[in-house]
């Protein structure tokens, strides 16, 4: 056995989040791919077969109050909000990410300018995940605004007093960078401007601390580091005090003070659920809901040590395993500029990772030269990150 399968091993040995695999379905495949679709946890099938069955099929209409599912999107996102650092009743589970993006974006803006106010400029950032990006562009033009995309370097340089809003990243999806949320939002409030932060790529994988970092919204998916399965619904966080105040530019009746009144007139519903828009989708947002009970005694900040304690150990194994020259890292070496992932550029990047799923070793690809690999504590070994590096050295080797 090599020195570093050895060291695979005992480090495996003492991770005290080993045995929390177990919660999930899983087999012989090395998954390196849980920053885009997290695996299935174990109770999800049974849960969603309970909610087909017995709560659709026998229950019918009865389960929108004897099953929960009304208020499925407020208590949903009461689980959500310990893993990102937030109080109970500040966040709202539903709609994708993008429609997500969408409220917190546009909300932002209306907050940043109450009456009088001429702030005409959205910041964002010009790396950002593409969707982001289409929909600040849609925002700025619906709202009156310019548009600044600029790196999230650049952002505390064009801060000003026509700054409304700023749309940013707290883990880049590319290169796994993890920018510097605290400083950022502070940059933001010194301006009077309100911050948007997307946590897709942060979200289960390390704290986030929105209400000790006083961070204005966010959003963030559920299917990458929190496991809630193919579509499950995104989530938007509203600070409790500004809730109030937030304007959503998708007022539906979900979200009125009495959905049931049926009243032609809009009047907003107090707290986070103001965020809602039309009927939530049950199916997806209740198997999300099971797959939250994996993290049931998991402090978060173990799971940032053990992704940090593998992404090292991954770069370790690269520099051992790969011949010089063959992948460069685009990820920060330093701890506090790294998210769970690795990402390699290498030459014909989509080619190499088709041979490396052949092989049982599942990253992706990102055009037009980044293999990325995603590291979800919960579920992946030391043994696995060995091996992912051993297979792909050979595979780059031809
Ligand atoms: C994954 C991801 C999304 C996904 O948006 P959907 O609306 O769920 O498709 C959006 N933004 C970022 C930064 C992402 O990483």
């Amino acid at each position: 056995m090599s020195e570093l399968a050895l060291r695979a091993e005992k480090l495996d040995a003492a991770d005290e989040l080993a045995a929390v695999r177990e919660r999930f379905v899983l087999d012989e495949v090395v998954y390196l791919d849980g920053n885009s679709l997290g695996a299935l946890p174990a109770a999800v099938p049974g849960r969603v077969d309970d909610v087909v069955r017995r709560q659709w099929g026998s229950l019918r209409i009865r389960s929108w109050d004897e099953s929960g599912w009304w208020t499925a999107p407020e208590r949903i996102g009461d689980r959500i909000a310990p893993l990102v650092g937030a109080a109970a009743g500040q966040i709202v589970v539903g709609d994708s990410t993008s429609v997500n993006v969408f409220k917190a974006l546009v909300g932002a803006v209306r907050l940043a300018r109450p009456a009088g106010e001429s702030r005409d400029e959205i910041v964002v950032d010009a790396t950002t995940f593409p969707t982001d990006g289409y929909i600040a562009e849609s925002a700025a033009r619906l709202t009156g605004c310019t548009l600044r995309p600029v790196t999230p370097g650049q952002v505390p340089g064009v801060l000003s007093d026509r700054t409304a809003a700023v749309l940013l990243n707290h883990v880049d999806y590319r290169t796994g960078r993890l920018h510097d949320l605290p400083s950022l939002t502070a940059a933001v409030h010194a301006v009077g401007a309100v911050s948007v932060w997307d946590l897709c790529h942060s979200a289960g994988a390390l704290p986030v601390g929105l209400d000790e970092h006083g961070v204005d919204l966010a959003v963030g998916c559920t299917y990458k580091y929190l496991n809630g399965g193919p579509g499950s619904p995104a989530y938007l966080y509203v600070r409790r005090d500004l809730q109030d105040r937030f304007d959503s530019p998708l007022p539906g009746w979900n979200s009125h003070a009495e959905p049931f009144g049926m009243r032609p007139d809009y009047e907003p519903a107090p707290g986070a659920l103001r965020g809602r828009v039309g009927t939530p989708d049950i199916l997806s947002m209740l198997a999300l809901e099971a797959a939250l009970d994996v993290w049931d005694g998991v402090p978060v900040e173990a799971v940032r040590a053990k992704s940090l304690a593998l992404t090292d150990f991954f770069l370790e194994c690269v520099e051992e395993y790969v011949a010089a020259g063959l992948v460069e890292s685009l990820t920060p070496v330093a701890h506090e500029e790294r998210g769970s992932q690795v990402a390699l550029r290498c030459a014909d990047a989509g080619d190499v990772m088709k041979r490396l799923i052949e092989r049982g070793v599942v990253g992706d690809f990102r055009h037009p030269d980044v293999l990325r690999f995603g590291f979800t504590p919960l579920y992946v070994s030391f043994a696995e990150v060995e091996r992912a590096a051993r297979v792909l050295g050979e595979t780059v080797a031809g």
